[in-house]
């Protein structure tokens, strides 16, 4: 069921194309991740389904209803955190989470609330204007995953948390994710992403440039591998799918086409294999695809 629907939408500010024909699908249950470096046009399109900024054309739509006309109805269904979170500074944490909890007008369970903070190892009675960025982002946070939502809309929501916090941050969106809610997570740290989402959608200078689940865009993507054999390999480079060598003595450092390795393998295990270790393709390396050989064209 989709719960979420962009189509062809476009925002200009003045003569600047911010989104240049954008399509996203989100559907229940699904946690979606919205990856793009800054200036991509991340924030802009969580904007316009905010209901924040009117889009230039095209169609933005949460649980059926239009995103700009409808935003009161939509809004009482999502929790929505921000990359870059204000508060109030003469209010305290604490005082803030229950004031977004009741700007939300859910009711809240406050075992789950103080769960939540003492997850986040966070300080409730301390004034906002001492907390850090990571302890601001705590806030939204903690005020987001201590109601339900039908939607989660996470605009770079750990850009200042610990590693630590983040792990925290992950199980709150497999929590949600269980209890059948969906997410939309921005991010430009695309290892986080590539651990949560069931989908993606990559975008650039306003336009996706690629979507689909993590096992269809990996296709795209290549392997690292690390060997070290008894004996010097033969002519690995010369294997299909093989690039990048780097070798030294009997030790070997390649990247493999996802397709090839099998193939690889079963090559170079002829010459005993002492060591074999593998790294995943990550988002990154796709990504890093992405910007090789479209670089030039500058589009617009
Ligand atoms: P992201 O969230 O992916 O980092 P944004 O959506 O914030 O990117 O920004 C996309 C582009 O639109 C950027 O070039 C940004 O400078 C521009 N932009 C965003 N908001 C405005 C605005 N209110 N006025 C003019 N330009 C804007
Ligand atoms: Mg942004």
């Amino acid at each position: 069921m989709t719960l979420l629907q962009v189509s062809q939408l476009t925002k200009k500010f003045g003569g600047f194309t911010a989104l240049d024909g954008v399509n996203l699908t989100v559907n229940k249950g699904e946690i979606y991740g919205f990856i793009g470096p800054n200036g991509a046009g991340k924030s802009t399109t969580i904007r316009v389904l905010l209901g924040l900024l009117k889009s230039t054309s095209g169609t933005a739509k949460i649980f059926g209803l239009d995103a700009w006309e409808d935003a009161v109805e939509i809004h009482k269904k999502i929790a929505y955190v921000p990359g870059d979170v204000n508060l109030w500074p003469n209010l305290t944490g604490g005082e803030v989470i229950d004031l977004f909890l009741k700007m939300r007008g859910v009711t809240v369970d406050s075992a789950r609330k103080e769960k939540l903070i003492k997850q986040f190892d966070f300080d409730p009675t301390k004034k906002c204007r001492t907390y850090s960025k990571g302890n601001r982002q705590k806030v939204a946070l903690i005020a987001a995953f201590a109601a339900d939502a039908d939607l989660y809309i996470l605009d770079e929501p750990t850009s200042g948390l610990d590693p630590l916090m983040e792990r925290v941050f992950q199980s709150c969106v497999l929590e949600a994710k269980e209890a059948g809610s969906s997410v939309l997570l921005s991010s430009h740290i695309l290892s986080e992403v590539e651990r949560l989402c069931d989908r993606v959608a990559i975008i650039r200078e306003g336009q996706i440039i690629e979507s689909g689940s993590l096992a269809e865009l990996r296709h795209l993507t290549r392997i690292q591998l690390s060997v070290e054999t008894k004996r010097a390999i033969d002519d690995i480079a010369s294997v299909k799918g093989v690039h990048d060598l780097e070798a030294k003595e009997n030790a070997y450092t390649f990247q493999v086409d996802g397709e090839s390795l099998g193939e690889v393998i079963r090559y170079v295990s002829d010459f005993g294999v002492k060591k074999l270790e593998s790294a995943p393709p990550t988002l990154e390396d796709l990504f890093m695809r992405h910007y090789e050989g479209t670089q030039s064209e500058g589009g617009k």
